[in-house]
């Protein structure tokens, strides 16, 4: 069984706020027990993340004694990130403005390579000058931001905070909008990855 994440990504977070939010995020789930407020080496990508507390299922809707506690923790990104899922291709985008889905791979699963390059070269892009990128809709030629884009399944976020946990179960409903309560109420997407 490799290894999981869950990543809730605040889509609303501009840089100036990532810092300050995430620390924000970090102290309220301190003091509901759900992480450690120390840092140890308990993630996978970033060094150090926080340790799962003692009340962590509080996260996942578990009864206390349902599962065992995760081994692994939190890690935080807060700057400009491209949040992944990642394991598999999306099959197809969709476009906000004229709904047209745009294929990325055929039906024999290869991929299209043009349609790939053009959102791979936009995510590239935007990762390397921190701006926003956008791809032409192939079907109605208007220019749309990366992030405006409908992502099959959450496959990517773009986002400038995001709160990973590792190998941690599903984390709740109830979990995420309070979460976006301490984040003043901005909105949140789930990323769920596998390496
Ligand atoms: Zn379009």
């Amino acid at each position: 069984m490799g290894d999981h994440f869950r990543t809730v990504v605040d889509l609303d977070a501009t840089p100036q706020q990532a810092a300050r939010l995430a620390e924000r995020a970090v102290r309220w789930l301190v003091a509901e027990g759900i992480v450690l407020a120390e840092r140890t080496d308990c993630v996978l990508g970033p060094p150090l993340g926080h340790p799962p507390g003692p009340h962590w299922w509080r996260a996942v809707g578990a009864a206390r004694t349902d599962r065992e506690k995760p081994f692994d923790g939190l890690a935080v990104y807060a700057e400009r990130t491209v949040f992944h899922g990642g394991q598999g291709e999306p099959e197809a985008v969709t476009c906000p403005r004229c709904r047209a889905s745009t294929r990325l791979i055929t039906d024999e699963w290869d991929p299209i390579d043009e349609v790939r390059a053009l959102f791979g070269d936009a995510v590239g892009t935007g990762h390397r000058t921190g701006t926003e990128a956008a791809v032409a809709c192939p079907a109605c030629a208007r220019e749309v931001p990366l992030t405006a884009w409908g992502w099959p399944d959450d496959h990517f976020a773009f986002g400038h905070l995001g709160l990973e946990f590792w190998n941690w179960p599903e984390l709740t409903d109830g979990f995420r909008s309070r979460l976006s309560e301490v984040l003043d109420g901005h909105r949140t997407v789930r990323v769920r990855g596998k390496l």
